[in-house]
């Protein structure tokens, strides 16, 4: 009678999803000239826009 030997029913090692997804990581574009992760900004008119913080590239959103 073997009991724990490798994947038991108990099934307390379970793995879990994360409940940590990072937040508008999905939505957000990488920069086309650097491949930076570009920041969302808005203008001062209130038109969103994406911008390369490291080469300055702009994308609208
Ligand atoms: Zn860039």
């Amino acid at each position: 009678m073997r009991d724990g030997d490798g994947e038991g029913p108990s099934g307390s090692t379970a793995p879990s999803a994360p409940a940590t997804v990072d937040d508008g990581s999905l939505d957000t574009p990488n920069c086309p000239d650097c491949l930076t992760r570009m920041e969302p900004e808005e203008s001062p008119s209130g038109e969103p826009y994406w911008a390369c913080t490291e080469c300055g590239f702009i994308a609208l959103a």
